[in-house]
């Protein structure tokens, strides 16, 4: 079976993998994404911690490595273009500087579009034939498959689904707008209404029982369903895939997030539309920028 490895640059981590072609994760290692600067410490880091990995893959290795980032690309998938989360790597020649260093070529993917990906080829969104995915972390960033095919209008992805403003009294968001989907279901507002703490200690609380955490979780998806609500109406999905940091908190999410969804959706969807949890655990966008490398199509 063919491995290939792939690189998942976040906000706040980057993870690096050996995947299967089934959609295993087969070797992880996990580096952080400096704040700002230069590009050049995390480059160092993927060049120091990819190597060993490539090695493990031994001849089962696939020539391409995928990369996923958290933010829209130009047209032929060589740079990052603008974005508030990662402000480090936009307009740097990243594609080519990254097959350079690991002497692979790299083929770069939007982390929406890789996340829905892996969700499509292996997970929740296997027999979608309209596929939302959304994935809650840093940021909150969404992907869509229609009849087999990414969509990609804007940024070559299905656009900044995370500002879409659910809240316009809400939170200031990173946009500068207020009250965006994003702004109001990321990491940073559900760890303001659990105390500071982060989202891993959150949701392992509210798993515990813990109160405080699990209102804030309640909360949050409150929100996402409302979200989810107003994507529909663009989209019609038959199946909405949720992931992401926050999407590890599972039905503590998605209940309140689904309640939410039947209050708000309109006629048409709020009885269509499954909406599930990722099972990959926040390494969806790993999984997907390795198949979308294994089949060139990034
Ligand atoms: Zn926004």
């Amino acid at each position: 079976m063919k491995t290939t490895a792939a690189i998942d640059i976040g906000g706040t981590r980057t993870k690096l993998g050996l995947v299967s072609e089934d959609g295993r994760v087969l070797a992880r290692a996990v580096v952080s994404t400096p704040p700002g600067g230069a590009p050049e410490p995390l480059l160092d880091a993927i060049a120091r911690e990819l190597p060993p990995l490539l090695q493990q893959a031994g001849s089962a290795l696939h020539p391409t490595i995928g990369v996923s980032v958290a933010g829209f690309l130009d047209a032929d998938h060589s740079r990052m273009q603008g974005n508030a989360n990662l402000p480090v790597l936009c307009e740097f020649p990243l594609r080519d500087e990254l097959s350079r260093r690991l002497g692979h070529e790299c083929l770069l993917e939007v982390d929406s579009n890789a996340a829905v990906m892996a969700e499509y080829r292996h997970g929740a969104g296997r027999d979608a034939r309209r596929l939302l995915g959304l994935t809650l972390g840093t940021g909150v960033g969404g992907g869509v498959i229609l009849d087999g095919s990414l969509l990609r209008h804007t940024g070559q992805c299905a656009g900044d689904l995370g500002h879409v403003i659910v809240a316009p009294d809400g939170r200031p968001c990173t946009c500068g707008s207020r009250g965006c989907l994003e702004a109001m279901a990321c990491s940073a507002a559900l760890s303001e209404r659990a105390g500071g703490r982060s989202v891993r200690e959150i949701v392992k609380a509210a798993r515990d029982g813990d109160r405080d955490a699990t209102d804030a979780l309640r909360e949050t998806g409150h929100w996402l369903g409302v979200g989810l609500a107003s994507v529909s109406a663009l989209f019609a999905p038959d199946t909405i895939v949720v992931g992401g940091g926050i999407g590890a908190a599972g039905e503590l999410l998605l209940a309140p997030a689904r309640e939410s969804f039947l209050t708000y959706a309109g006629d048409a969807f709020r009885e269509h539309v499954r909406i599930a949890g990722s099972t990959f655990e926040g390494w969806c966008a790993l999984i997907g920028a390795a198949s979308l490398a294994l089949e060139g199509r990034a």
